[in-house]
């Protein structure tokens, strides 16, 4: 099996492609796939950033592609720390990351795409977003209270509005991947157990305090409707030219990898090259070298 392969076959079980009966519980977030424990994983993470520092300096040279990587998950359930990990090795010139926060009024005052579309990548470069315009169909549809802040005509309220949103966000996706932006979205699917042991182990130690907020608490008691409208987002969104993988991620060294092998697999799928120069272009070069070693 060649790498590519071997790679495939490790994120294949994740991915999420067509819209249809996709169920969140055939996923367990405690899964660790064909490892065995921690220890097997510490050189396959440092291959993989590796790897992708190698690949990420070709799409920036290329200069034709951009990559849109976008995270979504329950609070603590690690999208941070795998972002950071993931990006570890990457030229900081190439990636930019956006954290998508409640919207504030100007933001309010637009379509709900547009913050999200003055962020995306330009291309050469990796752009990720930490959380984004699929909260439009997450913390919103869980808090009404959010919708009305959002200052909708009545009729563009109607009971459909949410299968619209979904259809808005495939179309907006499709419209991005014909312009060259290759799009991977994540969900780490973290359990309540383990967010329960993430948030005790932010109170108990002082270092992770300022970790901790109440909010997330508040919202940890709405546990299953958030399950629920991940579950639907994800089979109305999921799509060959955005994917969705459904990351377990009980154990963070896990996610990481699976993570890693999947913008891994992206970047590969581009064959990316540096790009090749042309023949007037080659005597350009070699008279700069002839002009240089005949300085005195
Ligand atoms: P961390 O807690 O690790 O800093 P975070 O992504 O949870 O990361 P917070 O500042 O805690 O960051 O939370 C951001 C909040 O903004 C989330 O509760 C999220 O649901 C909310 N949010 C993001 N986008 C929207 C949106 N379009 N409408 C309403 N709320 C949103
Ligand atoms: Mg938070």
């Amino acid at each position: 099996m060649s790498r590519r392969e071997r790679i495939e076959k490790f994120i294949a079980p994740y991915r999420v492609v067509g819209e249809g009966r996709f169920r969140l519980k055939s996923i367990d977030p405690a899964d660790i796939g064909p490892l065995t424990g921690k220890e097997q994983a510490k050189d396959l993470l440092e291959e993989g950033i590796e790897k992708l520092a190698e690949m990420q300096e070709k799409l920036y040279a290329q200069n034709k592609w951009a990559v849109l990587l976008i995270f979504q998950a329950m609070d603590a359930a690690g999208k941070d720390g795998t972002i950071k990990h993931v990006m570890s090795g990457v030229n900081p010139q190439g990636c930019q990351v956006y954290s998508f926060k409640a919207p504030g009024p100007e933001e309010l005052d637009h379509d709900f795409l547009w913050r999200c579309a003055r962020c995306l990548p330009e291309r050469g470069r990796i752009g990720i977003f930490n959380r984004s315009y699929y909260e439009e169909t997450l913390v919103v549809r869980v808090h009404p209270e959010l919708l009305a802040r959002q200052h909708l005509p009545d009729e563009c309220l109607g009971k459909d509005i949410w299968k619209h949103r979904y259809e808005d966000i495939r179309n907006w996706e499709k419209y991005l991947s014909r312009n060259g932006v290759l799009i991977r979205k994540f969900f780490l699917h973290v359990s309540k157990d383990e967010q329960k042991r993430r948030f005790l182990s932010r109170l108990k130690e002082k270092e992770k305090n300022w970790k901790f907020s109440h909010a997330d608490v508040a919202e940890r008691a709405h546990w299953d409707d958030y399950q629920r409208v991940y579950e639907e987002t994800i089979r109305h969104t999921a799509t060959p030219y955005a994917p969705w993988y459904v990351v377990p991620a009980d154990k963070k060294w896990f996610t990481r990898l699976v993570v890693g092998a999947v913008v891994h697999d992206a970047l590969e799928s581009l064959n990316l090259e540096f790009p090749t120069l042309d023949e007037s272009k080659i005597k350009e070069l070699e008279a700069a070298e002839r002009a240089l070693q005949a300085e005195e």
